[in-house]
């Protein structure tokens, strides 16, 4: 017997149109590339992405077309978010933060027919554009009083564009399946490849990590998602927002410490979501300001392995943390760590030592580590092995892939991370496999490496690379951040280590620098200072 319910398809489109109907007056608060604050409400949003998608459509994009942005985290480009998945066709979010080489490739293997840009990175756009081989219209995020000078032969002003339409249309009933939004993975090795999200799995994605153990945000909640729009989805955060009908405060192209905390006070933020650097530059600033925001409840990290130092400075300030993991290949959020009632007993390391593993996996997707031979091995938190996932927010194929051909014989997704797993199902990353460190044929890990060199109360940032050894094929060597007014002594490093780590796992060096290489993303660049500092001892 077949159920008989309603099969209503799951389309980003109903998101926008459920948060009009019931939180029309809910804010949505920009700080604007332009400079002033902009306020509208999430009518305004469904509105606009309506009159966004009828110009779109006068301007020739069909379904399944594609069509790239370069933004921040701002309003216009939430309603690109909506607009464009809406009337059936692909939203590209581009990291502005790519190599110009791989801006060209991503744009032209995504077939992108029309650019977004906010104004900042118009100067990128102009010094590829000859290299763009489908792209046919660039349209800047900004009104006519802003539209700057540009080389780019009939750039159109946002604004102007979008006035001419009215916002009478109707979404069109699509497929749940068509695709909703494209974006490439940070391609550390080789060509980005297009992780293509479907309405389905947006949708899913969203109400998955709005779940009471994940990152709930009522529609009370003011939350400040500083994880950028182009990367990622924000971590699904703007959909999820219209989900539950919170107040979105985005914080356009002003990330330092002292700008996201005056945007945080003047808007009451309760959440905000953001990657370890961002939070670091906030703490900083808190720190040397004597700066505070009363009303913040929770902080969100994830994207990198957040730093002990970090997670004890929110908690000391009564904010409270959640730690996710997830990759651009799983939408991205897949499991969340938090403190439960059964940890109120414990004591601050306590609490950071469950706050720094990755947790738990959300309801929807399902984990496990493997062996080198693809075996399942057990979840007792000790033993480690390459993680797989799978779920309905789990990516099958890349972008001109067969469906299924990211996945292995049993239909699980490889991810490229090592892992634990613990008998109540919280996963701690020990490294990406890349990044393993092999010494006399043992496994070092240097994720737990730097975790232990991050304790030393000098040491602000730490990356552990393995470079080669005569003897030992792999050494480790520290390059280690101090923290500000800090100097760490390389001997005082080592012997801070000695009671933490097998005394073979000791760095064979410890190299001291202003700041670690970081990429797109905000994650170490491990090749680039491999290439730098991996020279080798004795080879
Ligand atoms: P991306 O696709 O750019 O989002 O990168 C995904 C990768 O970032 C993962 O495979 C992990 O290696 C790393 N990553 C993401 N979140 C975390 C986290 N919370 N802790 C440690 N590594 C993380």
């Amino acid at each position: 017997m077949r159920g008989l319910m309603m099969e209503t398809p799951l389309l980003v489109s109903s998101l926008v149109e459920h948060a009009a109907r019931v939180f029309p007056d809910t804010e949505i608060v920009t700080r604007t590339v332009e400079g002033p604050i902009h306020r509208c409400t999430w009518k305004d949003v469904r509105s606009r992405s309506r009159r966004l998608a009828r110009a779109l459509q006068a301007s020739g994009v069909r379904e399944a077309d594609t069509v790239a942005t370069l933004g921040w985290n701002t309003q216009r480009h939430l309603e690109l978010y909506y607009g464009v998945p809406g009337l059936g066709a692909v939203l590209h979010t581009v990291n502005p933060r790519l190599h110009s080489t791989q801006l060209i490739y991503v744009l032209n293997h995504a077939a992108d027919r029309i650019l977004f840009v906010d104004l900042t990175f118009v100067p990128l756009v102009e010094a590829v554009w000859e290299q763009l081989d489908t792209v046919r219209t660039l349209v800047i995020l900004t009104d006519r009083k802003h539209m700057p000078e540009t080389t780019v032969p009939g750039a159109v002003c946002y604004e102007e564009w979008i006035a001419g339409h009215d916002d009478d249309y109707a979404w069109p009933e699509l497929d749940e399946n068509a695709a909703a939004g494209i974006c490439y993975t940070s391609g550390t090795t080789g060509n980005p490849k297009g992780v293509v999200f479907s309405n389905r799995s947006t949708v899913l994605h969203a109400m998955g990590s709005s779940l009471p153990d994940a990152f709930p945000v009522s529609a009370d909640g003011v939350v400040l998602p500083v994880v950028p729009m182009f990367h990622v989805m924000a971590w699904g955060v703007p959909y999820a927002a219209a989900l539950s009908g919170y107040k979105l405060v985005m914080p356009g192209p002003r990330l330092d410490g002292e700008g996201l905390t005056e945007l945080m006070n003047l808007e009451g933020v309760t959440h905000y979501f953001g990657v370890p650097t961002v939070h670091l530059g906030l703490l900083a600033h808190w720190e040397t300001s004597g700066a505070s925001v009363p009303t913040l409840k929770l902080a969100t990290t994830g994207g990198a392995a957040p730093a002990r130092s970090m997670l004890r400075a929110f908690l000391s300030r009564g904010v409270d943390v959640r730690h996710g993991w997830g990759m651009t290949e799983t939408s991205p959020v897949a499991t969340v760590s938090r403190l439960t009632a059964r940890h109120e007993g414990l004591d601050e390391d306590g609490k950071i030592d469950v706050l720094v593993k990755q947790g738990r996996p959300l309801y929807g997707v399902e984990l496990r580590i493997v062996d080198e031979g693809g075996r399942p091995l057990t979840w007792d938190g000790r033993t480690s092995g390459e993680l797989q996932i799978r779920g309905p927010w789990v990516c099958s194929a890349y972008l001109g892939g067969e469906p299924g051909s990211a996945l292995d014989g049993e239909g699980w997704f490889p991810t490229g991370d090592v892992a634990t797993i613990d008998p109540e199902g919280r996963m701690k990353i020990t490294d990406r496999k890349k990044d393993l460190i092999k010494s006399g044929g043992e496994w070092i890990s240097s994720i737990d490496l730097e975790d232990m060199a991050m304790r030393h109360p000098e040491i602000a940032r730490a990356a552990v690379i393995g470079v080669p050894h005569e003897k030992w094929g792999e050494r480790p060597v520290l390059i280690a951040v101090p923290t500000p007014g800090g100097d760490p002594s390389k001997q005082s490093v080592l012997e801070f280590l000695e009671g933490l780590v097998a005394r073979w796992w000791l760095p064979d060096d410890v190299i001291f620098v202003d700041a670690l290489p970081l990429g797109g993303t905000g994650k170490v660049q491990k090749t680039e200072l491999r290439a730098r500092y991996g020279g080798g001892i004795g080879v």
